[in-house]
């Protein structure tokens, strides 16, 4: 047992999190607002359960997470809840580099950072009167997904946004191959950067447009069959291993900009969410700088971190495992910030 514990917030990959930590002999908390506690309880993964009304409660619950040695987990829940300005002032030991979020939350930013990591980038439009290919279009600060919209051209673009109220769209190229969320750890107590699995999402309604015959959508109202990107679970996947070496290569790159951007650079988990053409090319469309849900199938190893670990190393177990590591070697100044 050690005198540090393992918190986070009750959602998106808390179970992972918390299972991990009790694995790597750590004592959790989870905070969650309430009726949610009955699911950590039924998993027995909190040795500690903190009830708050409101996520935006979390900075109030400081002193008691600080006076227990708690050393908290970020994850998208972490993030969409508490808002980067929360997250910049709290005073709590947070695990991963604050300054790496600036660069993962700001559109431009995150394009500078994938570009300065040679990775390929879909095109992104910034005026209407530019798209001369198929293109998505994201809405900033869209939830998840929700009314995205795919345009052919210039005048599709224009005759799909006539009668929305003016917004602020992101247009990208949209790449025609297969979606890959490719999951990494960078350890800087071992420097070095892993492959801890892969997922594909699973998203409503485009995942279910193709159920029904284009005979039929034909028939249907235009409404009903626009697709949208809500992720509602992963599946797991593993890549031809021919593959993997130029994987391997993509997240050290990432790592090795992140140092030079945002000093020391981003280490923890983190997921370049790809499309992959016929072709074998990699498009990088975005970068989480933190654990995704798509590690969640993983629970208990992924293919891959059973060739490295030879026992089941989640991402949530490896995340404890660093922390267990920086310990033990006097470095958690490395780690927590
Ligand atoms: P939730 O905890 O479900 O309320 O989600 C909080 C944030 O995490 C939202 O921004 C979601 O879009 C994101 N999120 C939750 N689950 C997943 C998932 N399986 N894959 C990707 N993002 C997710
Ligand atoms: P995002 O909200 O950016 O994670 O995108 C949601 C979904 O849209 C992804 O899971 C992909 O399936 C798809 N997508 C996003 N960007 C592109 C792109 N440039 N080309 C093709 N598909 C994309």
């Amino acid at each position: 047992m050690f005198n540090h514990k393992i918190a986070t917030i009750g959602s998106h990959s808390a179970l992972q999190i918390l299972k991990g930590a009790k694995d790597e002999g750590f004592s959790t908390i989870v905070i969650c607002i309430k009726n949610r506690e009955k699911l950590y309880k039924l998993f027995d993964v909190a040795d500690e359960i903190i009830i708050i009304n409101d996520y935006k409660e979390f900075p109030k619950i400081q002193n008691k997470l600080k006076k227990e040695k708690a050393i908290i987990i970020p994850h998208a829940s972490f993030i969409a809840y508490l808002g980067l300005k929360t997250i910049e002032k709290l005073k709590i030991p947070y695990y991963g580099n604050k300054k790496i979020l600036h660069w993962e939350s700001d559109r431009n930013k995150e394009k500078k950072w994938l570009a300065k990591s040679k990775l390929n980038l879909p095109k992104i439009f910034t005026k209407a009167e530019k798209i001369d290919r198929l293109v998505i279009v994201k809405l900033h600060g869209a939830d998840g997904g929700k009314g995205y919209f795919l345009a052919k051209d210039k005048d599709d673009f224009i005759k799909k946004t006539k009668s929305q109220p003016k917004q602020n769209y992101f247009i990208q190229e949209y790449i025609i191959g297969v979606p890959i969320y490719i999951h990494y750890f960078y350890s800087p107590i071992t420097n070095q950067v892993e492959i801890m699995g892969f997922d594909k999402r699973y998203e409503t309604n485009v995942d279910s447009l193709g159920r029904i015959n284009s005979y039929d959508q034909l028939d249907l109202p235009k409404k009903m069959i626009d697709p949208s990107y809500v992720v509602i679970g992963n599946f797991p996947m593993v890549v031809r291993e021919s593959l993997l070496p130029k994987i391997l290569e993509m997240g050290q790159n990432v790592v090795k900009a992140s140092q030079k951007i945002a000093p020391p650079g981003l280490f923890g988990p983190f997921c370049l969410e790809t499309i992959l053409t016929s072709e074998s090319k990699f498009y990088t469309f975005e970068i989480s700088a933190r654990i995704v849900a798509g590690t969640n199938p993983y629970i208990n190893g992924s293919p891959y971190t059973w060739i490295k670990y030879n026992e089941p190393m989640s991402t949530g177990r490896r995340i404890a495992r660093d922390i267990k590591q920086a310990i033990e070697q006097n470095k958690l100044e490395k780690i927590l910030y």
